[in-house]
This record gives structure tokens, C-alpha cells and sequence, in this order.
């Protein structure tokens, strides 16, 4: 199995990160000078000597579930944890994280034979889902699973199509291989270079806003998936963003409310993809945040930008991607670096 595809098959929704924090860990160890897991569950990588403080981000975490009730057939109720669309909820398989291991889940409804006219038109709403493990009853089901236990979406990761690829939580793990193939790649005199994968960004930005205040970097960059336009019904002026076009410069996201991208750090990133011919889209969002939107107003505030691979299906159970925008994500942030 290739990093990538470890990285996306691996389990770790907001606070339930420890295994895909351990691959980070890892990882770093080869790629940088030192590691290590702060209190929050944020793995930091550092490499360099300089007095300059340059802040990488990208976030560990995914999107998933948590039970949150057994019935007494043994069926269980779930809370979302992040921004999963309901209607990709129905019929997914999923797997419990139980202290015992790996339990297999099937998401389940009423079927359309027994909803009413009305039912019929709306999303089931992930409150009437349950997930049906195959347990007779409460007690067997409690013998295999608990309430609090978490849950993710079936792993998968695979190929479409030339550079076209697939996998569960590309959010955020795309930007998780990006960090250590850049920490592998970047040789910087004067800076310190700080790769942090960061815990519990599907539920508030809450890793990069304590690890910006504990690193107090001079600049950072965070790296990030996007919304890409380029499939059916979507239309260019929602997001003209399109896969294989290049990596995502971000010029301000959530209409203000998230980053706004520092003049010289756009400015930086835009000459730097132009000089090194890599190709590039910019990006200007409605809705959508990113670790970038808490970097950026920590303490005195931190010039922050955001590089973004295009991505189909966000916060579904597969994403589709292409590898070359990743690769030059990847060649941007490295060259970039050294002009901050
Ligand atoms: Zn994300």
C-alpha cells in the first residue's frame, strides 16, 4: 500500500485521531529534525535553524460518526461529527472503532415500499438512520460496541482514470501527504520550518488554533482540499475550479469570515507557481473554512495563505481528485517556502 492510500484508508474522526496521528508521527521522524504530539493531539514536525517561523498546516482529522444510542434490538443511533451530508449517509457501510476492535455497520432506513407520499420527497434525515450490525438484540450488541464509540465511513482509495483518483477523508489527508513530502523536500537555511497535522479541524479549527499560538510563527500556509466545479449542475460561477488545473490559491474564504489571504503571501505564492511554470487556479469561496482562518488571527496575526486541491464529493464517503493538482500543491508550497 502507498503512503497516500495509508494515509486515506486510515481512521481518525475529530478527537479519535490517534492512529492516523501515529502514521504522522511516523513520518516525520524521517522527514524532519524533530517530532512531537502536543497536548491537543496536533503532531508537529520541525526541520531547520532559522529564526524565521514558518507554519505548515494541514488537518488529521475526518468527517465520521459517533453512537450515541442502542435500542433494544440492538439497532444503533449515531450523531454526526463534522459536516456530512445527510443524503450520503443512507446505505454506507461503515466501521465502529470499538475498544474490541472493528465492528462492520450497514447504515439503514425504512425502505421506499413503506414511506409515505411525503416521506418519499425528503432526505432522510441522519437522526431517523441507524446502523444495523447484525446484533439480535441490546445485549449482544452492547457485548460488541459502546455508546461513544466512533465511527467511520469504509475505508476505499483507488484509480479512476490517468490522474484521476478516489478515497475516503482526501479531506484533509491529501494535505496530511502533502506535509511530509514537502518536509522531505524543503532544504531552507533561514527558517524554521514547523509541519503540523492537525487535530479536530472538521469541529471549529481547533488543532491549528492552539498550535499557531504555541509556535507563534512569522507566516504559515495552510494546505487543504477545495470544492471543484467541474461535475454536472454546478455551475462555473458557484466554483470554477477544475481537476487537473492546478492547485487552489486562496484569495479569502466564507466571504471574509474565514482567511483573508495576506497581499504579500498571495503575492508570494502567485509569482512563485509563475516563475516556476506550475499551474494554478485562484480561489475565491463563499462557504468553507479552512485551518488558514484561525492561523491567520492568532495573537497579533499570522500572514496566512491557503493552497487547496481541487476535490468532487467533499464531505462524502469518496472523494475523486487529481494526483497531478497534489503534486503540484506539493511543488508550490517547497518553492514557495523559501521566498517568504
Ligand atoms: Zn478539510
Amino acid at each position: 500500500m502507498g503512503l497516500l492510500e495509508k494515509l486515506c484508508k486510515a481512521p481518525g474522526i475529530s478527537g479519535f485521531e490517534d492512529e492516523i496521528q501515529k502514521i504522522m508521527k511516523e513520518e516525520f521522524e524521517v522527514s524532519c529534525d524533530k517530532v512531537e504530539i502536543d497536548n491537543f493531539g496536533n503532531v508537529i514536525g520541525e526541520k531547520g535553524k532559522g529564526k524565521k517561523k514558518i507554519m505548515l498546516a494541514a488537518h488529521m482529522d475526518e468527517i465520521g460518526l459517533m453512537i450515541k444510542y442502542i435500542n433494544k434490538n440492538g439497532f444503533l443511533y449515531f450523531i454526526k461529527i463534522g459536516g456530512i451530508d445527510d443524503r450520503v449517509l443512507l446505505q454506507q457501510r461503515v466501521i465502529i472503532k470499538s475498544k474490541k476492535g472493528d465492528v462492520l455497520g450497514i447504515i439503514g432506513a425504512k425502505p421506499p415500499h413503506l414511506q409515505k407520499k411525503e416521506e418519499k420527497k425528503k432526505v432522510i434525515k441522519h437522526s431517523k438512520l441507524f446502523i444495523d450490525i447484525g446484533a439480535r438484540n441490546a445485549k449482544e450488541a452492547k457485548s460488541m460496541v459502546e455508546v461513544g464509540d466512533p465511527v467511520i465511513l469504509e475505508p476505499n482509495f483507488g484509480k479512476l482514470n490517468r490522474d484521476r483518483y478516489f478515497g475516503k477523508a482526501i479531506d484533509d489527508r491529501l494535505g496530511c501527504y502533502a506535509l511530509i513530502e514537502i518536509m522531505k523536500q524543503i532544504d531552507i537555511k533561514d527558517a524554521t520550518v514547523y509541519a503540523v497535522a492537525t487535530a479536530q479541524e472538521e469541529v471549529g479549527l481547533k488543532g491549528a488554533g492552539v498550535s499557531a499560538f504555541k509556535l507563534n510563527p512569522d507566516y504559515a500556509i495552510a494546505i487543504d482540499v477545495n470544492i471543484a466545479g467541474d461535475t454536472p449542475q454546478i455551475k462555473e460561477k458557484e466554483s470554477s475550479l477544475k481537476l487537473g488545473k492546478g492547485p487552489a490559491i486562496t484569495i479569502t474564504e466564507a466571504s471574509g469570515r474565514g482567511v483573508v489571504t495576506h497581499p504579500k503571501i498571495r503575492e508570494i505564492l502567485i509569482n512563485t507557481a509563475k516563475e516556476k511554470k506550475i499551474p494554478y487556479q485562484i480561489d475565491v469561496i463563499e462557504g468553507g473554512m479552512t485551518d488558514g482562518a484561525i492561523i491567520y488571527r492568532t495573537r497579533e496575526g499570522v500572514p496566512t495563505g491557503v493552497v487547496s486541491i481541487p476535490t468532487r464529493y467533499i464531505h462524502g464517503s469518496t472523494g475523486v481528485f487529481s494526483m497531478d493538482d497534489l503534486n503540484n500543491a506539493i511543488k508550490l508550497v517547497v518553492n514557495a517556502l523559501p521566498n517568504l
